[in-house]
């Protein structure tokens, strides 16, 4: 049984459907990549698992329980953690601070703390007194995933961590992705780079029109099958 199990997950937004019966499953230790244009449905999925939108209980399940239709908090504390698109920090709270409170929803030790999300990030560190705002773009999606690590997880949803970064940027937050694992995290990364996506994940699924595409290990899709899923064309 997979860790992460989607069942036919639909989604609407109140006359739209955004989703329609996704499949997706999550093995333990695991890091998945979801692709696919702006508007596939991507950012509705990663919604639909961290609780923000509801669903039918069965069709999210996690660790052979039904999830579908926990509020956000309900999933976080059971160790589903989320780093959401533009990041969404507290501006007025400081870098420790806004870390911090990723450790109020779930109270469990492990492997990630302040000092342990400081050696992952170390320009936070020095930086732990500034107002987050105050921060770089690629800097503040380093608080935004050392957040989301101090609740310990066991799945980490990340959602275009790298929109809007700059390619050096990008590749020093990637660089944190050995260690996360490492630490006994399940990853799901959304993202439009198709490149960086390849690069990071175990299996990869491609998303169209709120419908999964195509799905597989990087090495087993080619450029033209990844094309026709993620474009709709041939
Ligand atoms: P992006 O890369 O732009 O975030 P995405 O793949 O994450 O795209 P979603 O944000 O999940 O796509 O959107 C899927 C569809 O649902 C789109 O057609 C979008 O316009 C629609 N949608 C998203 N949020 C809402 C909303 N709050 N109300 C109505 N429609 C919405």
């Amino acid at each position: 049984m997979a860790l992460l199990e989607i069942r036919g997950l639909t989604a609407r937004y109140g006359d739209f459907q955004a989703l329609f019966g996704v499949d997706i499953a999550l093995e333990a230790g695991e890091t998945l990549a979801v692709i696919g244009a702006n508007g596939a449905g991507k950012t509705t999925l990663m919604r639909s698992i961290s609780g923000v939108l509801a669903n039918a209980p069965e069709q999210i399940m996690f660790g052979g329980e039904p999830i579908g239709a926990l509020a956000a908090p309900d999933v976080m504390a059971r160790g589903i953690a989320m780093v959401p698109e533009g990041r969404k920090l507290f501006p007025s709270l400081s870098v420790e601070e806004n870390l911090l409170i990723g450790k109020y929803g779930r109270a469990v030790d492990g492997q990630w703390s302040l000092d342990t999300v400081f050696a992952l990030f170390p320009i936070l560190k020095e930086r732990r007194n500034s107002p987050a705002t105050a921060l770089s773009g690629g800097q503040q999606q380093m608080v935004a995933i050392g957040r989301a690590l101090m609740s310990n997880p066991r799945v980490l949803l990340c959602d275009e961590i790298s929109l809007g970064l700059a390619p050096v940027v990008i590749r020093d937050i990637y660089a944190a992705f050995p260690a996360i694992r490492a630490a006994g995290a399940s990853i799901v990364i959304v993202e439009q780079d198709i490149s960086q996506a390849l690069k990071v994940a175990d299996r990869v699924y491609c998303m169209m029109e709120g419908r999964v595409t195509l799905s597989g290990a990087p090495a087993a899709l080619t450029r033209e099958a990844i094309h026709a899923a993620y474009f709709g064309v041939r």
